[in-house]
Order: structure tokens, then sequence, then C-alpha cells
């Protein structure tokens, strides 16, 4: 366990996280929405510091990343937990559930970096879950990862608050960026959060140094109207710049098993669509 590095101290012991929009308000003994930051005798704490369930090796396109570091490799970590509840989420099974409910690995930071530099790693990756939720402890790998010259990658849904952000961008290289949809409904009623923190996470990225990419999962029935599409596309170029998209085919899990597999046909039309603003458009999950 680390104590959180952004929360509020409030009456009769309780703390209010300062980590992401939810501004979660927590009672004595219990945890915030991402069920991973618990308040311990008034205090806040992340609870899965040093403790990952999914460590892998990885192809750095994987991420997705296309333009960052073609070719090489990332240590990729993931903790349990997420602070969005993505109904079709394509990992559900580690980041819809309470860490103790799952196995994990003693990975406290030098040690992450040192196996990175042993399986010859020009990186390390946050992913498979949410990321920016375990803060203190992908802060504290990304300090001792540039130390050694290994790069930090970002793999997230850019639910996080300005002044936590601009803090880890400090030591942030990359960034694949979820944009589920241009929707302000669909966010609310399929990831029970809010569009406005993602573009604006997303504009802070594109203003700082970190190389950012853009993925969005089409699910049809739900974002696959063209007309959104080529609006996201043209806010992306307007408001970001050429940034590279990745456009996936979704997988029918977790609370949405009855949609469809993504056709081939409807990723190859927003593809097009896309084009007409960027020039680094390609397929995932195909
Ligand atoms: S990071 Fe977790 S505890 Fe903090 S506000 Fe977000 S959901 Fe709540």
């Amino acid at each position: 366990m680390k104590e959180c590095a952004y929360y509020k101290k409030l009456k009769e012991n309780k703390v209010q996280c300062q980590l992401c929009p939810r501004y979660c308000v927590i009672n004595e003994g219990k945890r915030g929405n991402c069920c991973i930051r618990e308040n311990k005798d008034g205090k806040l704490y992340l609870v899965v510091y040093g403790k990952p369930c999914a460590v892998h090796i990885d192809p750095i396109e994987k991420k997705p990343l296309y333009y960052f570091l073609p070719g090489s490799y990332s240590y990729s970590i993931g903790t349990a937990g997420c602070n969005l509840h993505c109904l079709f989420c394509q990992n559900w099974e580690i980041s819809q559930i309470k860490p103790e409910e799952l196995p994990s690995v003693d990975l406290p930071p030098k040690k992450a970096v040192k196996e990175a530099i042993k399986n010859n790693c020009e990186s390390i990756s946050y992913t498979y879950t949410e990321p920016l939720i375990s803060y203190e402890y992908v802060l504290d790998i990304c300090k001792e990862a540039h130390k050694r010259s290994i790069r930090n990658v970002i793999v997230s849904n850019g639910y996080i608050n300005e002044e936590p952000l601009k803090e880890l961008i400090k030591y942030l290289d990359a960034a694949n960026i979820d944009l589920k949809s241009f929707d302000a409904n669909f966010y609310r009623e399929l990831t029970g959060a809010s569009l406005e923190p993602v573009l604006k996470t997303l504009k802070i990225l594109a203003k700082s140094n970190v190389h950012l990419e853009i993925t969005t999962l089409i699910i049809p029935g739900y974002n696959d109207d063209i007309e959104r599409i080529e609006e996201m596309c043209k806010w992306i170029k307007d408001e970001l710049g050429d940034i590279p998209l990745h456009l996936s085919r979704v997988f029918p899990y977790y609370r949405m098993k009855d949609i469809s597999v993504t056709p081939l046909g409807t990723l190859q039309k927003a593809k097009k669509i896309a084009e007409k603003y960027l020039t680094r458009v390609n397929l995932g999950n195909v």
C-alpha cells in the first residue's frame, strides 16, 4: 500500500480523492469507485502498489502504438481495477474486479525497470486495465525508468484530472488514449463516465511532448454512425492535429454479449471517412 498523492481529508475521517473526475468521497474503511483506492484511518491508500495482476512482454504495436519505437518490445504491466465501467469492456476479467480476487505478482518499481532491461524492452507500458488509477505506482516506475533510459507508455481511458496528469506527463513518452465515442450520451450510458474530461486530457497531451495515438473501438449499432465518426475525426484534426487513429473491431464481451463483431465493411467505411482528415488511420483486431 502507498498513500495517495491527490486527495483531501474531510470531517469524520472521510476523504475525497482528487485523482479523476469522479472525485469520490470515501468513508473510513471503504474504497473509491475504481476499487483500488482505500480510506484507512482517514488517509487514502493505493492498495495495488507494486502488485500488478498482468505482466507480459509485448510488441509495442500491440498497445497499439504504430509510430513510436516501431519493432521494439514493451514491458507491459497492468493492475486490477478501472474508473470506467464500460458494458463492452474487452478486459473485464481484470478491470471490473476487486484486486483480492485476482492473483498478482510482487513487482516494486526498481524491479520492474530491471526486468524491462533484462528482457530487452525499450519501454514500459502501463496497460491492460486503467493505469491512471494506479497513479502512485505508475509514477514511481516512470521515474525509475527514465533514470535508466527506458521510455514510458500509457494505454488509458484518459479519465484523469489536469493536475496529476501534468505531473505524470513530465515522465511520459507516449500514450494511446481511448476515445470511445464522440457522443456524450454514449459515454454516460455505456461507460458510466463523461466525454468532456477525456477530450481535455487529449488536448493536454497533444500540446505536450508526449507521442499521442488514439483508439476507437467501433461497436455496431452504438458508435458506428458515419456522421459522428466524421465529426470526431474533424475534431481530432482541428483540436489535436494529425494524430494516428486506430479503428478497432469489438468482440461481444462482458455485459454486451448480444452485439455482433464489427463487420470489416463498417471499419473500412469509417477508415475512408477518417482519412478525409487524418493521414495515419489503421484498423485494429482484424
Ligand atoms: S481514482 Fe478512483 S477513488 Fe479516485 S476519484 Fe477516481 S474512481 Fe474515485
